[in-house]
């Protein structure tokens, strides 16, 4: 499934909508260029799950924590030096007791979680944005199927 966004606000609102589709020990993997809106989007999945504070870029510190609904982690590997800090991390586990999204996750596609969700971000002009879901698993496959029904209904 692809979807169009012509706004930052357009991104956080589709994240949003997925957030209630999410429960614990869902993996969403956003990939996409610097600047493609995969941060944008975290905004509005935390703010789908109910955290009320700010979501910022992690340029030097690699793991968020959102406290809503289900708890949210965020990590971003753009920096990541060698998978061996994934492990460090605790990927795996966390993405047992929360709902776990990973930015650039290029950076350490042999150590992520097999089943996920894949988001790739793609940008089409200055403002428009084109986000493609690409599900791993039934699970993922579920989401995205609902996610399909949430935006056409
Ligand atoms: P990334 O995390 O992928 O590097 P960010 O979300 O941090 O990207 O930044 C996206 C940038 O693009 C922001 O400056 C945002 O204002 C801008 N932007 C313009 N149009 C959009 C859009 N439709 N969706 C998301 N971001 C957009
Ligand atoms: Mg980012």
């Amino acid at each position: 499934m692809t979807l169009r966004s012509a706004s930052p606000e357009e991104t956080r609102a589709i994240g949003e909508r997925l957030a209630p589709l999410l429960d614990a020990g869902d993996v969403l993997l956003l990939s996409g260029e610097l600047g493609a809106g995969k941060t944008t989007f975290v905004q509005g999945l935390a703010r789908g799950l109910g955290y009320d504070g700010s979501v910022s870029s992690k340029s030097f510190v690699i793991m968020g924590e959102y406290a809503g609904r289900v708890r949210l982690y965020h990590a971003d590997l753009y920096r990541l030096e060698d998978a061996e800090q994934v492990w460090e991390l605790g990927l795996e586990e966390i993405s047992r007791d929360g709902v776990l999204v990973v930015e650039w996750p290029e950076r350490a596609p042999e150590i992520l979680p097999e089943e996920h969700l894949m988001v790739h971000f793609q940008v089409v002009s200055e403002d428009s944005r084109e986000l493609s879901l690409e599900p791993r698993g039934a699970r993922a496959e579920e989401i995205a199927a609902a996610m399909s029904q949430a935006v056409s209904g």
